[in-house]
């Protein structure tokens, strides 16, 4: 049911014992309207009409009563107005008057005896219907039993016309600080928004989230196109990254692309002072920015502003709003909030740059990790693996990664072929916090067992305690057993598997430094050499050389006493070097010893083999100092054995040295020698031991040294073999020798002389001997049949096959060859035949030993009639005395030479012998 009164507001109000309800009707429709107690409905009736503005509120500022005095101050009838809020009214002052309201209601809690409060009266603004603002008082007054709806009275001031234009322009000032303080907080709000926006985002999302806010800053503008340009980073392009525009404006971006920065110096000048840019009338550009002008016109641009972006001190880019559609009057902290969002975007734009950078290098690293070849790991100190890669488990035999991680927990025990290793590992990465190339043996899941070579370092925590280790595993197994099999090459000899010179310099030099210290003990080095090696392996070949040095180092090694250092220098050269001797007695058994075991024959290819070895010695007492010395003195002595007759021992002294020294300064001169024309012939005459005619003479060379005078032939013949100066010194002597003949050939025709020229055994291994001889020949015009060539057997048995080709071919040009020196050597008649002698020439050892039926005697009887019965002549040699001379001439030997006949001649000696026609002819029995 609903009440009605008269007035012409047709606010009708329930009675207070029906509903509590205020009911506003009009003719169109009626509203129902709470009713809450607390102002009587009576009163209501009272204030309907009264002249004075009367206005009931609820709690929510809700207007709900409005009288005929209200409608005459605001000109609002109670249709427009009621259920308004109270601000439309006061919008202005709204805050004053809510404050108030607050107030009273708290006052109105508090008291328990005054149940109406009334607020101090307040000057306003009220906003009239026609929009005019007129200030007002207003008086609020609030009951307990009406709680929820608040009284206001208001009231109109009278005001005199200053009183009103100030108002004005306070009201006016008034909307300009409200409108910028909206502003604010629009922009406070859209920075807040924008910056919560990125805190959090995902670097997939940035730049998402750069055009959104992006928009969101244009709007807030209102601009037309907001964007950022980023350098590229050597600064020398600029990009358009991100951008948004307006509605019907048209988009820029995909022209904007790896842009020359040295296109807008004017621009690019400022930006690199990280200047903003404030353009509020591109037109109005000056003239040096010509360019920049220019393409913002291009763009269709009116005004725009750029703050340039900066991360950690550095220019990466810019951040701008263009206005294309007017030109636009910026707002003053324009720059400011683009300097704020520009430092956000920046820094998520880094952000993500570094999220990517780690994600790629993460990718890398996983790549790495997974295919490396070396095995990577990370371990703890009480020995399990935190993380292995697949190559780690693959050289530790173990089917993948998780498998070894799982099965070792104690690296020291399981991996390490020696525990002590382990040890050592932490030990080292302790002190130095890190262990480089650290070798061991590991042992593998099969059981079998490599080399591995370890990298690892200590990871600390951020308090700086130990964390875990880490590092790189490599398996070197196939390089140490390299290294060892190096190792090993290096110190020993290849073929006999005896230690090398190089071991062996070793040992001395600790030999040495041990009798330093223990003058009582001495060590002895002997040097040993295969008197017949080279004549074997010349003859067997190399092969069975090789065997026989094998069969040979074996042999010793059986003899050695223990400690014995035993080395193959090279050759058919071996060192053996014996220490803690008492005295040199002690030295020289083992080298009797040594002689003795040698003696027997070896056994090479089932086949026994008879060798000798001489031995040199050097004894060391702690005076001696350097190994190469030592050696120097051994092989001396060796000499001096091999020289007195091989198969023996010599000891060496002092004396060997002087000597040794004085060989190498006759090996320099000897070099020097031919080309000085040192050398000399002299000749000796051969007779026929029937009348003493003067048959040839056999060269024999002389060396005149400049200091040493005349040097004969057995001091130096030897020394130029050695160093194979007889080669060219042996075809001075044949040319030398021919060339002499050939004069006496043509100055005395008659006497049909012959030249016999020795040969070295070097000589007869020389392949082009046969050639030079032959050249010779021609060149002196002398006929072969009277040159004759002179070997001694040992020459021969240097090589015996080639011996044998070469004294064939001689013997097919016509030379005639003898075989001198015969009774000496290996004296076997047996050779003979093999080889293609005219004459053998007996040794001087047998002559001049002869006596009228003694044994040498019966020798060159024996002798010579064997060889008359080959069919050889026989020339004795060394015939000193007339009985000697005699006896041959009664055994029938035909030629002969000595000291009796004459010595050997120089040259100018020789011609007048020839000149004279020989000797006068006699014979021994006259
Ligand atoms: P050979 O070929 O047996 O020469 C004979 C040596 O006996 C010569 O010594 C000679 O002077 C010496 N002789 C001769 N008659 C007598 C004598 O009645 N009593 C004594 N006591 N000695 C006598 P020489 O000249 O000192 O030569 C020694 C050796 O040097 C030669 O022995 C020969 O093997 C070698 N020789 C000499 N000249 C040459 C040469 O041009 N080339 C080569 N390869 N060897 C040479
Ligand atoms: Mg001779
Ligand atoms: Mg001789």
């Amino acid at each position: 049911m609903h009440l009605s009164t008269a007035n012409l507001y047709n606010l009708k109000v329930m009675r207070k014992d029906k509903k509590n309800s205020i009911v506003k009707s009009d003719s169109n429709h009626k509203t129902e309207v709470d009713w809450k107690p607390g102002i009587r409905p009576n009163f209501l009736n009272a204030f309907e009409s009264s002249h004075e503005s009367i206005i009931l509120i609820d709690k929510n500022r809700k207007i709900k009563f409005w009288n005929y005095g209200s409608e005459i101050v605001f000109g609002f009838s109670a249709n427009e107005i009621l259920e308004k809020p109270l601000e439309a009214l006061f919008p202005v002052d709204l805050n004053l008057i809510q404050n108030q309201i607050i107030g009273l209601s708290d006052l109105i809690k508090k008291s328990s005896v005054n149940k109406t409060h009334a607020g101090q009266k307040l000057p306003v603004l009220g906003t009239l219907k026609s929009g005019e603002k007129i200030p007002l008082e207003i008086h609020l007054n609030g009951s307990l039993e009406g709680e929820d709806l608040i009284l206001v009275l208001v009231h109109r001031i009278g005001l005199d016309d200053e009183s009103i234009t100030m108002l004005k322009w306070t009201e006016a000032r008034h909307n300009q600080i409200q409108s910028e303080l909206e502003y604010r907080i629009r922009f406070e709000n859209l920075i807040t928004s924008i910056s919560t926006h990125f805190i959090n985002l995902p670097s997939e999302r940035v730049d998402m989230g750069i055009n959104y806010a992006l928009h969101a800053l244009g709007e807030f503008a209102e601009v037309d196109r907001a964007y950022i340009f980023l350098f590229s980073p050597d600064h020398r392009l600029v990009d358009n990254s991100h951008e948004w525009v307006n509605h019907g404006v048209q988009p820029q971006i995909q022209n904007l692309k790896g842009l020359s920065v040295e296109r807008f110096p004017w621009f690019m000048d400022r930006i690199e002072k990280l200047q903003s840019i404030f353009v509020p009338k591109v037109f109005d550009l000056p003239e040096e920015a010509k360019p920049e002008r220019e393409e913002f016109e291009r763009e269709g641009i009116h005004s725009l502003v750029i703050v340039p972006m900066v991360h950690r001190g550095t220019l990466r880019g810019y951040l701008g709003f263009d206005s294309v559609k007017k030109e636009k009057k910026w707002p003053e902290d324009i720059t400011g909030l683009l300097r704020i969002a520009g430092e956000m975007f920046v820094s998520a734009i880094e952000r993500k740059k570094g999220d990517q950078a780690l994600s790629e290098a993460k990718a890398k690293y996983l790549n790495i990790f997974e295919n490396a070849v070396e095995g990577i790991f990370q371990s703890t100190i009480s020995g399990s693996f935190l993380s292995v890669n697949p190559a780690m488990a693959r050289i530790f035999g173990f089917a993948n990664p998780s498998e070894m991680t799982e099965s070792v927990h104690n690296i020291g025990e399981h991996l390490y072929l020696k525990k002590q290793n382990r040890i050592e590992f932490m030990r080292v990465v302790h002190e130095r916090g890190f262990i480089a190339e650290f070798e061991s043996q590991v042992i593998r899941k099969d059981g079998s067992i490599i080399w591995i070579s370890e990298n690892a370092r200590e990871v600390k925590k951020v308090d700086g305690s130990f964390d875990f280790f880490e590092g790189t595993v490599m398996e070197i197994t196939e390089r140490k057993l390299m290294e060892g099999k190096l190792i090993h090459g290096a110190l020993h000899d290849s073929l006999t598997g005896l230690s090398n010179r190089t071991l062996l310099m070793d040992r001395l030099e600790r030999a040495i430094e041990r009798t330093q210290r223990k003058p009582n003990e001495l060590f002895a080095l002997y040097m040993l050499d295969l008197d017949r090696f080279k004549t074997v392996n010349d003859s067997m070949g190399h092969l069975y050389g090789d065997k026989m040095l094998i069969a040979f180092a074996r042999r010793l090694e059986k003899f050695i006493p223990p400690g014995t250092t035993l080395s193959r220098l090279g050759g058919d050269e071996f060192c053996m070097l014996v220490e803690e001797l008492r005295d040199i007695g002690q030295a020289t058994v083992i080298a009797e010893n040594l002689l003795d075991v040698l003696s027997s024959p070896l056994e090479i290819e089932d086949q026994e083999i008879y060798t000798a070895a001489s031995i040199g010695i050097v004894i060391g007492q702690g005076d001696k100092h350097y190994p190469e010395s030592l050696l120097r003195d051994a092989d001396t002595a060796l000499h001096r054995a091999k020289s007195s007759g091989k198969g023996r021992f010599e000891v060496f002294d002092e004396s060997m040295h002087a000597k040794a020294v004085h060989l190498l300064t006759l090996e320099t001169d000897l070099r020097k020698a031919l080309e000085r024309s040192e050398f000399r012939l002299h000749y000796q005459p051969i007779v026929s031991l029937e009348n003493s005619s003067l048959i040839g003479f056999e060269a024999l060379i002389r060396w005149i040294h400049p200091t040493l005078k005349l040097v004969n032939p057995l001091d130096f013949i030897p020394l130029a073999e050695d160093t194979g100066l007889i080669i060219p010194i042996g075809r001075w002597v044949i040319w030398e020798a021919c060339r002499q003949l050939s004069i006496w050939q043509k100055l005395y025709s008659g006497q049909k002389l012959t030249m016999a020229v020795n040969l070295s055994g070097k000589q007869l291994v020389d392949l082009d001997l046969v050639r030079q001889v032959q050249a010779i020949l021609t060149e002196t015009k002398v006929n072969p049949t009277s040159l004759k060539l002179e070997v001694t057997e040992s020459a021969i048995m240097e090589n015996p096959d080639r011996a044998a080709t070469i004294l064939t071919q001689l013997k097919e040009m016509g030379i005639q060859l003898s075989l001198d020196d015969f009774g000496t050597g290996y004296s076997s008649l047996s050779y003979l035949h093999r080889f293609p002698f005219h004459i053998l020439k007996i040794d001087r050892s047998f002559v001049s030993k002869m006596e009228l039926g003694n044994k040498d005697t019966e020798i060159v009887k024996v002798i010579n009639s064997l060889a008359t019965n080959l069919g050889m002549h026989v020339v004795a040699e060394g015939i000193e005395t007339l009985d000697q001379w005699a006896i041959l001439e009664g055994l029938t030997c035909a030629y002969g030479q000595g000291y009796y006949f004459s010595k050997p001649l120089e040259e100018s000696r020789a011609t007048e012998l020839v000149a004279a026609g020989g000797f006068p002819k006699r014979s021994p029995k006259v």
